[in-house]
């Protein structure tokens, strides 16, 4: 075998060690949290049983022998046979210069204009985009038609006013970090002048914890501000500090004044983000918002077709009509069943896959949606006023006393995060705009921060319907 070979067998192989340790997750949460660390892997090297995964950060690398290692390990001994397998996951400090900052070099070399003359070169550390995260693989549908175009907008004029910033929103699992990262892929190939950085926003807070501690934050400061086109992915993770919003606003407004492209995506709508600071969320706002939904029934069948264009042995039509119907949530969720399926079909090719086979094997995904879906709004603003001693009537009535407010919120709180109803549907349910309910949501979000007598009662609710306060 080649050198080029063993590499390529190596990354196959790490690939479907991946695939199944995803499918062996319960939760969407898990599977999207594991899938983020492991993103972070841009380099594998095998030396006979013991593998090398070299990230191009180096939080991330400790983060991920403490807690991915050994399960990794277990997967190579139980479904591949090499039984002394060891894990080792390091941080790649020479990745770094070639990944990003070629071009502010160049720029400090000849330019004598601006400020850059004397700021250091420091290298920042930004994640490997994931090569298969490309417009060509990405299914466009209605649900994500808007936010498709603005991604390929911001590739055709970066930095250009009406696409900056951009933020695109949604549920988890719907193609946010997809889309962003194809934004990325593509102006690496057609404007390998620019310099890209993708980062999560848990990377940035994580970054800037471990540069305060060392005494470093001015080399942290630098680092981000030498990029031209910023990829920040969930920055619903800064409303965990306020220190790092105020780092975060600077670097934002830093990089806008020199035109620079910023796209950021985010669980939820801007306006719907209790603890960001007002400014913030103006400034998120003032350029395009793109929110991507649920995909339809026709989008989800086009996506696992496009997942397994080229899978062998192929997976049959039935199959995937099966989870396109069954699973309607997160795309995510879908490709966890369709992992699933597909090391069921490489293991023994020979399986029939009736719907009694599928509803069998795909239990636990499908169990999950069906939580999603039973509950109706009506469910919820029942339970509310049960547990509030109120009638319901009085939850969708107007009137404004602090006793019907509170379980009117929350009602619409549950709603909003419980349900897949769209934000129209809980409006229709409620009787109020939108703007109300979001302020409801709002509400709630932060008044959990700190009553806990209201986060009793909301557990409570939600244990009713099998359901946590996440
Ligand atoms: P999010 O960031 O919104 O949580 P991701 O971008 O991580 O979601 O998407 C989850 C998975 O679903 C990814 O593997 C992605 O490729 C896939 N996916 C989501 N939407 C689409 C789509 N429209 N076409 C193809 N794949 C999609
Ligand atoms: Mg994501």
């Amino acid at each position: 075998m080649s050198e080029s070979e063993k590499r390529q067998a190596t990354e196959d192989l790490w690939e479907r060690v991946k695939a199944i340790y995803m499918a062996s997750l319960p939760t969407d949460e898990q599977r999207s949290q594991v899938d983020r660390y492991l993103s972070m892997v841009s380099r594998i090297e095998r030396n006979g049983d013991d593998f090398v995964m070299y990230t191009t950060n180096s939080p991330a690398a400790e983060l991920l022998n403490i807690s991915y290692s050994d399960k990794l390990a277990s997967m190579l001994s139980l479904f591949f046979g090499i039984t002394a397998a060891s894990v080792k996951f390091v941080y790649d400090e020479s990745s770094k210069a070639a990944i990003v900052i070629p071009k502010e070099e160049a720029v400090q070399r000849t330019s004598s204009a601006d400020e850059s003359e004397t700021r250091k070169v420091i290298h920042a550390s930004t994640m490997p985009l994931r090569r298969e995260y490309t417009f060509d693989e990405f299914v466009e549908g209605p649900s994500n038609s808007w936010a498709y175009s603005a991604a390929k907008g911001v590739v055709s004029h970066p930095g250009e006013k009406g696409y900056n910033p951009l933020f695109i929103h949604g549920g988890t699992g719907l193609g946010k970090t997809h889309l962003m990262q194809a934004i990325g892929n593509d102006l690496k190939k057609t404007r390998p002048d620019l310099s890209v950085c993708y980062l999560t926003a848990e990377m940035f807070l994580n970054e800037y914890v471990n540069h305060m501690q060392t005494g470093k934050l001015l080399e942290f400061r630098e680092k981000y501000r030498n990029f031209d086109v910023l990829l920040f992915d969930d920055v619903q993770f800064f409303q965990r500090g306020k220190i790092v919003q105020e780092e975060f606003f600077n670097t934002f407004n830093y990089l806008q004044d020199k035109n620079k492209q910023i796209v950021m995506t985010c669980d939820v709508s801007p306006k719907n983000l209790p603890a960001l600071e007002e400014r913030l969320i103006s400034r998120f706002i003032g350029g395009m918002v793109q929110e991507i939904e649920s995909p339809s029934y026709e989008t989800r069948l086009a996506i696992l077709k496009k997942k397994t264009e080229n899978s062998f042995p192929p997976v049959p039509q039935q199959t995937l009509e099966f989870i396109a119907d069954k699973i309607k949530s997160h795309v995510r969720a879908m490709e966890g069943a369709l992992a699933k399926v597909k090391v069921i079909l490489a293991n023994n090719p020979a399986t029939v896959l009736t719907p009694l086979v599928l509803s069998h094997l795909l239990k636990d995904f499908i169990d999950n949606e069906q939580t999603m879906k039973k509950i109706t709004i009506l469910d919820i603003q029942t339970a509310v006023a049960r547990k509030f001693n109120v009638d319901l009537s009085q939850i969708n009535s107007t009137e404004r006393t602090q006793s019907l407010v509170t379980p009117r919120q929350v009602a619409m709180f549950i709603s909003r995060k419980y349900t897949t109803n769209s934000l129209e549907e809980i409006g229709k349910a409620f009787e109020k705009k939108h703007a109300t309910i979001l302020h409801g949501v709002k509400t709630i979000q932060q008044r959990l921060e700190t009553e806990l007598e209201l986060k009793e009662m909301v557990e409570q609710i939600l244990a009713e319907f099998g359901l946590k306060l996440e």
